[in-house]
Order: C-alpha cells, then sequence, then structure tokens
C-alpha cells in the first residue's frame, strides 16, 4: 500500500499553518504524521503531492441533509419517486458530495437513508460516510405529517418519520431507529411553516423526556428539529444533544446552549435560497441577520448543517455555500472549525475532521487560499479529495 506526502499550507480542523507535511498511509487510511516540514519523516518511495498555491484541508462535514431524489419540489412530488429511482438519484447525489470535498454527512429523514449509508460503507457506490437517522420522529399531525393524505398514506409514502404519541410510542420509536440501523435520533420538537400551523412545539415534555431518555439508553445522540423560542427551551432543557435551523434564538437559550455544550445547526442557505417561498416571513429574516449574531456573541459551537434536500432548486454539490454563509458572521476559520473538527464530533466519528497523527485520512486539497476567500472551497475549485488515505 502506498505512502502519500503532502506539502502545502493546510488547515488542520482548527487552525491554520502556512507549510506543513501531512504523511497518508493508504493501507490503514489514517495519518501517520502532520508538522512542520522536516519534523515528519517522509520515506523514499512515497507519493509526493505538492499543494502549489493550494491549501489542504481535513474531508468537509455536512451535519444536515436529506436525499429526497426529486426533480421538483413538494410532498407529492416527493411521495412519487419510485423507490429505486431515488435510490439511483441518491447515488448521484453521494457522489457529487465527495467529489465536492464533503467526506461525511448526517442524514436527517430520507427514504432509505440506512441504505445508502450501507451501500457506502461497502464500497458499492462512491460517497461520504452517512450517519442515517433511518427515520425521524413526529407527532401525529405534526410537521412531518403531510395535510391531505389519509395517515396511513401519510406515514408509508409521504413522510420519512414514525408517527408516535406518547412517552411509549416515542420510546419504541427510537427503538425502531435503532432497529433500523439509524445512528442519530432527529424528531420534530416544532412545526415548521409546512402545515400553515406556525411554529408551535410538537411533543411534550413527557415524551421529549422520553426521546432522550431512549435514545441515551442505546448509545445515541438526539438531532431536534426546532422553531422557535418555546421549542428550543424544550428540546434543549430535555437534554438533546444539537438544535437543527433553530430560528428565534434567543441570547438566554444561546448561553444555556453553550453552558450544556449542545450544537446550533443553522442551515442558512435553505433560507437564503431565492427559491425558499418563505423567505419573506419575520423569523426567517432574522435568522438570516440576527440568530446568528446571537450564537456567536454568546459563544454557542456552531455546526455546519445546510438542509439541502436534493430536490428542485437545493440541489446537492455546492453544499460549501452554508460554509460561506457562516463565514459572514463567524470568519472563515471559525466557519471551517464548524465544517471539519466540530462537525465529526457532532456526528460522533473518531478520529475524523482533524489533521493529525491517527487520524482518519479523509481529506481536501483546493485551490486557494480559504483562510483568505472561502470561495475556495467551491466544487469547481477542489483539486484533489481523499477519504480512507485513497485519492478518490
Ligand atoms: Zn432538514
Amino acid at each position: 500500500m502506498a505512502t502519500f506526502i503532502l506539502r502545502g499550507k493546510a488547515f488542520d480542523g482548527m487552525r491554520f499553518h502556512e507549510d506543513v507535511v501531512v504523511r497518508v498511509d493508504s493501507g490503514s487510511g489514517t495519518i501517520l504524521g502532520f508538522g512542520e516540514r522536516g519534523s515528519v519523516e517522509e520515506p523514499r518511495g512515497s507519493k509526493k503531492v505538492t499543494v502549489e498555491g493550494g491549501t489542504i484541508l481535513p474531508g468537509l462535514i455536512d451535519a444536515h441533509v436529506h436525499f429526497y431524489s426529486s426533480r421538483g419540489e413538494g410532498v407529492n412530488e416527493w411521495a412519487s419517486v419510485p423507490d429505486t429511482l431515488a435510490v439511483l438519484r441518491g447515488a448521484g447525489d453521494m457522489r457529487k458530495l465527495l467529489r465536492a470535498g464533503f467526506t461525511a454527512v448526517r442524514e436527517l429523514g430520507t427514504k432509505g437513508g440506512v441504505h445508502l449509508a450501507q451501500a457506502v460503507a461497502e464500497g458499492a457506490i462512491e460517497g461520504p460516510e452517512v450517519v442515517s437517522c433511518a427515520r425521524a420522529l413526529a407527532q401525529t399531525g405534526g410537521d412531518d405529517d403531510p395535510p391531505g393524505f389519509q395517515l396511513e398514506v401519510a406515514q408509508q409514502l409521504a413522510s420519512y418519520t414514525y408517527f408516535c404519541d406518547g412517552p411509549w410510542e416515542c420510546r419504541k420509536a427510537v427503538r425502531k431507529v435503532a432497529r433500523d440501523g439509524g445512528k442519530v435520533v432527529k424528531f420534530y420538537a416544532s412545526g415548521a411553516f409546512s402545515r400553515g400551523t406556525g411554529v408551535k412545539p410538537n411533543f411534550t415534555v413527557e415524551e421529549t423526556r422520553a426521546i432522550v431518555d431512549e435514545s441515551r439508553r442505546l448509545g445515541l445522540k438526539v438531532a431536534a428539529h426546532a422553531y422557535g423560542e418555546e421549542a428550543i427551551e424544550r428540546a434543549v432543557g430535555c437534554g438533546v444533544d444539537s438544535v437543527e435551523h433553530g430560528l428565534g434564538l434567543t441570547p438566554r437559550l444561546a448561553s444555556e446552549m453553550k453552558r450544556k455544550g449542545v450544537r446550533y445547526v443553522p442551515t442558512l442557505v435553505t433560507y437564503a435560497n431565492p427559491a425558499y417561498k418563505n423567505r419573506h416571513n419575520e423569523m426567517v429574516k432574522r435568522h438570516l441577520s440576527e440568530d446568528m449574531l446571537v450564537a456567536k456573541e454568546k459563544g454557542t459551537e456552531v455546526v455546519m448543517g445546510s438542509d439541502i434536500v436534493g430536490d428542485g432548486a437545493r440541489q446537492h454539490g455546492r453544499n460549501y455555500e452554508e460554509i460561506a454563509e457562516e463565514a459572514k458572521f463567524l470568519g472563515n476559520r471559525e466557519a471551517l472549525v464548524a465544517a471539519t473538527s466540530r462537525a465529526a464530533d457532532c456526528l460522533g466519528l473518531e478520529n475524523a475532521g482533524v489533521l493529525r497523527e491517527g487520524y482518519r485520512a479523509d481529506m481536501v486539497v483546493v485551490r486557494g487560499d480559504p483562510e483568505a476567500d472561502i470561495q475556495a472551497l467551491a466544487p469547481e475549485r477542489v483539486v484533489r479529495v481523499m477519504k480512507c488515505g485513497r485519492f478518490v
């Protein structure tokens, strides 16, 4: 198996280094050395990749995606995509993501998400590692129970969730997620705008506690879709690991999240998309202008998540745009922390997201310097992608 030596400017998952050497063992798929030139042994016969005018980074991570695999938008469109076609399109999205430098994603609601994860893990298809929620959890009549369908049809065809009501059904739904091979529990702590019911909390405190407690028992992290102060407060109070979207963040809640180590996944690019139909909503406008400033001021840990779903105007491939949106508030370096080392921790990936000896050799090399210009992460500027010690 080959040894690769990469030399050049690098971002290690926390900070930038002007001129370093990364030594990779493609057999074990790990980094054998990282450091200044001269400090890392460069054995004879190793393959050298010098990155002139470029930057080496850990593989990028998107902590909030879906693979709807429809070409139009809307639930009817999504519900009517045949499973086989959805899987094939999903495989295409996986390839696009990997080639754009994403080596891991967290999938929070997709038909067949665990199967995409398995296909990548087996090497049947090319793609980032997928941490899948298998199915999300939603209350009956809640955010992922689309109106206009009979309940059974909604459950089977038009949603990617287990509907559950009452603490014991919630516990059972978590158990079903674990049984399905899910590696994270995602639940709807609130509506969105999709049912026209505003953003009221979903699930009672009792139900939310049951979801979190059962997930803990099974060793799974919990991601809460939460819009509005009340829903965020309930989710954080019950001990979730991350707040997804988080529209309506307040300084008090941001401080509480910081104190408890709850991550904030703002999915800005979805709301900034000109095709997003609720973009004139006050809450959305505030999310795009103020919520991130609140998070930054209180030191809440942001994790990069785009909520790109792979339909209509929300196609995979340019997920780096979320990093660029977050960088407007956090600065380039911090936005890259959110998309590498911290994202790896959020996903529960071991020895990932950092360029360091003993860590996974998941890397992307881009043309240009993302410390100065975040657009250097655009897919057309991706020069090489390495996953598990092998160039894609
Ligand atoms: Zn989502």
